[in-house]
């Protein structure tokens, strides 16, 4: 079965002090009736977009995240993209929409962007195979899977690293309604004050989507709102206080954030 709805970008914003979702429509944002796991259907306006200060476009459990995905980015820290997916998590409470600051910690010499394709999940997943696994998305974003670079390699496990809270922006909308053929060769760029930093394509990737969504899923129960961040193209790299870090998936969207400390 597939979550059938048209292609949409659907946005969550607070409204009154709730957060609600919301429907883009030529720079216009129209409330969901119901949710995007659901039937909905496009109700009164809420405003322009540029208005809204928006949320992150999912509330997840969990972000499941893969490590050395693409192989020029695997060859730039001295390594090889491993013989299975390499899985780390995000707690949620790292997550932060667009606009909102990146926090430099003061345990960290050395935070650095790394760029990605996130898709989320629309229903509840276990024990998939590659070929179904596409049925239980319900769209993608772009995410920032911020990473502590001298906490990572000081730990040898990753939990403080990737988990800081700032530290998993996604956003500025979640793209429905895409095929898996749709996001199989986008460019994912990021550009930090401007500068190009990274930029790949999601064909590189050693395992596609839905080879992670049946990887993860063989492992954990993947919920509804459950983020898949598909790994980081070359070229990461530090970030300053006072940067404007900026991630772009072609023809999903730019998801911007300065970072403070
Ligand atoms: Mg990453």
């Amino acid at each position: 079965m597939r979550i059938d709805q048209h292609r949409a970008h659907l946005i969550r914003a607070t409204v009154d002090g709730s957060p609600r979702w919301g429907v883009v429509e030529d720079g216009r944002v129209y409330k969901l009736n119901g949710t995007p796991f659901d039937a909905w259907e496009r109700g009164t306006e809420m405003g322009p977009l540029s208005n809204l200060p928006l949320l992150a476009p999912t509330v997840p459990t969990k972000i499941v995240c893969i490590g050395r995905n693409y192989p020029a980015h695997a060859a730039e820290h001295g390594g090889e993209v491993p013989p299975e997916p390499l899985l780390f998590l995000k707690p949620p409470s790292s997550v932060i929409g667009p606009d909102v600051p990146i926090v430099l910690p003061p345990q960290s010499e050395q935070v650095e962007h790394e760029a990605e394709l996130a898709v989320v999940i629309g229903r509840r997943c276990r024990d998939v195979t590659p070929q179904e696994a596409w049925n239980y998305v319900l769209g993608v974003t772009c995410g920032n899977d911020v990473t502590a670079r001298d906490l990572q390699r000081r730990d040898g496990q990753w939990t403080r690293a990737k988990g800081f809270d700032t530290f998993c922006p996604l956003g500025p909308w979640l793209v429905i309604g895409l095929s898996e053929a749709d996001v199989a060769d986008l460019e994912v760029v990021c550009c930090v004050n401007g500068e190009l930093r990274q930029c790949g394509r999601t064909s590189e990737m050693a395992f596609s989507p839905v080879q992670l969504i049946a990887y993860a899923a063989g492992i954990m129960t993947l919920e509804p709102g459950d983020v898949i961040m598909t790994g980081t193209p070359a070229g990461v790299g530090p970030l300053a206080v006072g940067d404007m870090v900026e991630v772009e998936v072609e023809s999903i969207g730019s998801l911007r954030n300065p970072v403070i400390d």
